[in-house]
């Protein structure tokens, strides 16, 4: 008997729940998904703040195949000049502020995060890491070290040592960052901790508090980054200047891709005692770096950081009009929207898919769901999605 794509998947496919969202897609274009038999998804998540430019957008498309015509893998990342990496890392660095201007790159949000430790601790001869109560930055042995949850964490053990957790948002434990501080991760917004918004100054003191300890200040952007919050970068929104950067997810367009970004002063440290102080075979491939640099300039060219606001209050206004909705909150296209908390939402993202609607909540957060389109949604497309979530609203 010949098994359907579904139950290979569910055979072969390592799981990572026992309850998969399961939907079969044959294709994907703009804020759409398509499925074998005709189905049809809006999707308000955009692959967990991915697809900011939409899914397939032709200039990516046409770049990856360009690309891919001219060469793919060459060689270890660092050695060879290769057009698509340069160009990409003019460009991000065009972006950011002068002191970020040296782009390491590598493969995803998780490896960003490990480098830019190592360079911390490389950097500053320091052994401590601080990160945040509810943080999320990534799944390897480095990232999971300082994943804000003993839940998700306590089960691998031992863990890299040196990490003290602090509560975002606590102008106290700022106190707690010291002399022995190689560095702080952070992300501006805390995305997954349930989109929890810095309180005014919070982020500024932080910034003082790194400078003062010579500690570095790593900002995570692998959510907030490329236009999300209605600026380029997330740190933008709070007035403050980061040591270290790091990036994944919306970079590329669709692409496998990460990178974490500071002064070159400081990314020179991986030259030396140690020489190849870090290394990665594919970290800036071409076929990645040519989509994400075609990624960018969809982003600039179809204005989609300034829109993003706009489109944003927009959602907001259609949905706070369900009775059933308490507040909406957010910057951008990254909206949080807090329901009735009679409503059990543990399953909402199923129940979404039923009205066509592709949805998700937040790790560290309850009776509340994100909308994270892709930034090129359309008002109309907006209202077919609010439609959609509201339908299962009443149903709930
Ligand atoms: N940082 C943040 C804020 C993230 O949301 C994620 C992934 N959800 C990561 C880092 C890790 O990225 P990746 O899955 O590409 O390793």
């Amino acid at each position: 008997m010949i098994e359907t794509p579904r139950q290979l998947f569910m055979r072969h496919v390592a799981p990572t729940s026992f309850t998969p969202l399961n939907i079969e897609v044959v294709r994907a274009k703009g804020v759409y998904l398509y499925g074998p038999n005709g189905e049809r998804y809006i999707d308000t998540v955009s692959g967990i703040s991915t697809a900011n430019v939409g899914h397939c957008h032709p200039k990516v498309v046409e770049a990856v195949k360009n690309q891919a015509e001219q060469y793919m893998h060459l060689m270890v990342y660092g050695e060879f000049v290769e057009y698509p990496q340069v160009m990409l890392a003019k460009k991000i660095a065009d972006l950011l502020p002068p002191s970020l201007n040296s782009v390491y790159f590598v493969n995803s949000g998780t490896e960003a995060t490990d480098g830019a430790i190592k360079l911390a601790k490389r950097y500053t001869h320091r052994p401590e890491v601080v990160a945040f109560k509810k943080a999320y930055h990534g799944s390897s042995i480095g990232a999971s070290s300082i994943w804000g949850d003993e839940y998700f964490k306590s089960a691998y053990r031992p863990l890299m040592p040196g990490v003290r957790m602090l509560n975002f948002n606590s102008f106290d434990d700022l106190a707690q960052i010291t002399e022995n501080t190689a560095c702080v991760v952070t992300e501006a917004i805390q995305s997954e901790g349930g989109l929890n918004i810095p309180e005014n100054g919070w982020l500024a003191a932080l910034r003082e508090r790194c400078t003062a300890t010579g500690t570095l200040l790593i900002i995570d952007e692998v959510q907030m980054g490329w236009g999300r919050t209605g600026k380029w970068f997330g740190f933008e929104n709070f007035g403050i200047v980061p040591d270290v950067v790091t990036f994944a997810k919306g970079l590329g367009g669709g692409m496998p891709i990460g990178a974490f970004v500071a002064d070159k002063k400081m990314m020179e440290v991986f030259c030396d005692h140690p020489i190849l102080g870090h290394i990665t075979t594919f970290g800036g491939h071409p076929v990645c770096t040519a989509a994400a640099l075609a990624n960018i300039n969809v982003i600039e060219d179809e204005h989609l950081v300034e829109t993003a606001t706009e489109k944003g209050d927009y959602f907001a206004s259609l949905i706070e009009k369900h009775p059933r909705v308490i507040r909406t909150w957010g910057l951008g296209l990254f909206r949080g929207i807090e329901v009735d908390h009679s409503i059990d939402m543990s399953n909402f993202w199923h129940k979404t898919l039923n009205n066509n609607v592709v949805t998700d909540t937040f790790l560290f957060r309850d009776n509340a769901f994100r909308f994270t389109p892709p930034l090129i949604i359309s008002h109309a497309e907006i209202e077919e999605a609010v439609d959609g979530l509201m339908k299962t609203l009443d149903e709930m």
